[in-house]
């Protein structure tokens, strides 16, 4: 399944104490569910291999990165940050990390002077990514940090800044940038593979459980922003720009959030947006947090469509080129691989200066388009934009 499983949604928030990210702080929670540790800890492979810590041990770390890193040549886990002694006990045991590399929030800023972590990986709630980001880069580590970025543009542009004051890497954690059939994608729509592109259709939705902001931080507007497209939206309007490698140059956009569901008292339970690109092709964007599930992307031009379903998932990607009544299936290979290339990727650039596929500019552009997004959404009026997504009206 995609960004935002049930199963990770269903994590609960003890409390809401002020901190510094919006008046929120991060803190400790159990186990979440369905986690399998491994037998025996994985070792790094390389002398060179880069030391991550992993800060934030909830579903997506424990269930789909942390085992990822068994297939990555140069990249190893080398520290643990969790705010339960429990949990972090466990799952520091399983995966063979000394006990002085195991952090709470509390103590988190010694691991400045733990010179076997090189990078931090956040995989906290997204309203918790900027304050997190940037104490990482105060501990003078490079950084890969989840989607989205943060909830505001003026955090992207916080966390762009403290890489540079502390001249270090950062990394959004765009997986679909290193996943095959996503990679495939873009080389085809490079190559006109559909003619002239016209339009491209992104639809992501699932439906969550009953669920309110105290216990969730996906429907808490502080910790996961203002609707479902910062967490599973944002994968349509990924693709919608790597497809058509273009920004938009207007957004309309429409949100509902209903009344007396304790699911949507503080976020939108869909938005839909509609993007045009100079080129004269449009994009048609919905995300869901109650509808039946999809994770669809199609890209249609002149001559012909690409179809993506599911599109962006961890594995079973599908892929097929239609051209007339002629269709090809595209299998370009193992999906799951997009995890560990992607910790290649932030290694390969602190150990040899590459460049980032998926830099912190990244990031802040696409929160700006949400950002596009909401407000059009708000005022109901059609958005103009910069080039580099800020709104002009
Ligand atoms: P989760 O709820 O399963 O885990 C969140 C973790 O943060 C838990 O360990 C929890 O204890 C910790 N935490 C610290 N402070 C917290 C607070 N105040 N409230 C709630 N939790 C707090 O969530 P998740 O699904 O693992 O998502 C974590 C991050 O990973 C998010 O940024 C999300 O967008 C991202 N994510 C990315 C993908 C992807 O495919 N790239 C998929 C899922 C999640």
């Amino acid at each position: 399944m995609a960004a935002g499983s049930a199963a990770a949604a269903s994590v609960m928030l003890a409390g809401r104490a002020l901190g510094q990210s919006g008046g929120v702080r991060a803190e400790g929670h159990p186990m979440p569910g369905g986690v399998e540790l491994p037998d025996t800890p994985p070792r790094p492979k390389r002398a060179d291999s880069v030391g991550y810590a992993i800060v934030g041990l909830g579903g997506y770390a424990l269930n789909q990165m942390m085992p990822r890193f068994e297939r990555a040549e140069r990249a190893h886990i080398a520290a643990l940050v969790s705010g339960n002694p429990d949990k972090l006990n466990k799952v520091g045991d399983a995966y063979g990390v000394p006990a002085g590399s195991r952090y709470s929030y509390d103590n988190f800023a010694e691991i400045a002077s733990n010179e076997s972590v090189d990078a931090v990986y956040i995989v906290l709630p997204s309203g918790l990514h900027a304050e997190w980001t940037e104490k990482a880069f105060a501990a003078g580590k490079h950084v890969l940090c989840e989607k989205p970025m943060a909830l505001s543009s003026a955090e992207c542009e916080r966390m762009i800044a403290a890489a540079q004051r502390a001249n270090r890497r950062l990394m959004i954690a765009y997986r679909c940038h290193f996943e095959p059939y996503n990679m495939q994608a873009m080389e085809l729509m490079d190559q006109d593979a559909v003619g002239t592109l016209r339009m491209i259709r992104g639809e992501q939705s699932y439906r969550m459980g009953p669920t309110p902001p105290a216990e969730n931080w996906r429907v808490n507007r502080a910790l996961g922003g203002r609707g479902p497209l910062e967490d599973y939206g944002i994968y349509g309007l990924q693709a919608a720009l790597y497809l058509s490698g273009e920004m938009p140059e207007s957004v309309a956009a429409a949100s509902y959030q209903p009344a007396g569901d304790p699911r949507f008292a503080e976020i939108a339970a869909h938005v839909a947006s509609q993007l045009r690109f100079p080129s004269g092709a449009v994009a048609q964007l919905a995300t869901s947090y109650d509808s039946a599930g999809i994770n669809e992307v199609d890209a249609r031009g002149t001559t012909g469509a690409l179809l993506m379903q599911p599109a962006t998932g961890y594995s079973g990607n599908n892929m097929v080129l239609e051209m007339g009544r002629e269709s090809r299936e595209f299998t370009p290979g193992d999906s799951t691989v997009q995890f560990a290339r992607q910790l290649d990727h932030l290694a390969d650039a602190i150990r040899d200066g590459s460049d980032i596929r998926t830099p912190g500019e990244m990031g802040l552009r696409d929160v700006r388009l949400m950002e596009a997004i909401y407000a059009a959404a708000e005022s109901r009026r059609t958005i103009m934009l910069n080039p580099d997504g800020t709104m002009r009206s």
